[in-house]
């Protein structure tokens, strides 16, 4: 079934004007996992904000269907709702409130959109407690502040944590890999495996091939100056790994 839809997308930088996405197209199916590589600067991380409705970036051209709606037209708060999930590359830290309060409320605040009733906190701690060793996280995750003295891996399983509190049908992953020993790789990619099912995708964003290996995507696609300029399975990563994508426009 037909998840997420691009055509012909174009974005420019909302204060500048200058275009980054030049037509992208790509469409995403339930169960798939894709992956966008390409080289620093292609556009990789702007298609990602793009879609979550990032203010930075304005669209002008195409369309965005995601589970049969425009996409396009919703704020990014819906969008989340509609079930839509970005992880970015450089979270924010929140001084002064707790992972466990952030993530009830965000929480909450999903449910009470949904008409459901809100969890107390101990309701939430029941809900959260597997979720926590699903990323291999200890409990004192929960008292910290929001990313705030936290290392890039701990960033990285936070992320994956409000993905697996939240759900969602799509989680766009940007770099989750970046900085990560491969330990901490491990983890996280264990724990986005966990999340898939057959109804849900995933659209991971690297620069390397080693995320490839632990999480199995169903296409890869390479961005190249605003646009998908190609598309395969996993031989072309292993083209890209020996030759750089220079290699890869030889193909
Ligand atoms: P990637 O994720 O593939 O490394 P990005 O999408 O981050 O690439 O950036 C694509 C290009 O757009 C880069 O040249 C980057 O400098 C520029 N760019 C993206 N966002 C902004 C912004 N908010 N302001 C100025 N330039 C930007
Ligand atoms: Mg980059
Ligand atoms: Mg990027």
């Amino acid at each position: 079934k037909l998840l997420l839809e691009v055509r012909d997308l174009c974005a420019v930088i909302t204060e500048s004007r200058q275009p980054i996405l030049k037509g992208v197209n790509l469409t995403i199916h339930e169960g798939e996992v894709h992956a966008v590589m390409g080289k620093n600067g292609s556009g990789k991380s702007t298609f990602a904000k793009v879609l979550v409705g990032h203010r930075d970036y304005e669209v002008t051209e195409g369309t965005v269907v995601f589970k049969g709606e425009n996409l396009l037209d919703m704020a990014p708060e819906d969008r989340s709702l509609a079930g839509l999930f970005m992880s970015f590359q450089s979270p924010v830290e929140i001084p002064g409130v707790s992972n466990i309060d952030f993530l009830q409320m965000a929480y909450n605040a999903r449910r009470r959109k949904l008409g459901e009733p809100e969890l107390s906190p101990l309701e939430f701690y029941g809900y959260i407690a597997p979720k926590l060793e699903s990323v291999n996280a200890k409990i004192e995750f929960l008292s910290r502040n929001v990313n705030e003295g936290f290392s890039g891996g701990e960033k990285k399983r936070n992320e994956i944590l409000q993905l697996a509190v939240l759900g969602a049908d799509l989680a766009i992953l940007d770099e989750i890999d970046s900085g990560l020993d491969v330990d901490a790789l491990r983890d996280v990619a264990n724990a986005v495996n966990k999340l898939l099912t057959p109804t849900n995708s995933v659209l991971m964003i690297t620069h390397y091939r080693r995320l490839l290996e632990f999480i199995k995507p169903t296409y890869i696609h390479i961005m190249d100056d605003g646009r998908i300029v190609k598309t395969g399975d996993i031989s072309i990563a292993e083209v890209l790994e020996k030759g750089g994508y220079k290699a890869l426009s030889a193909t």
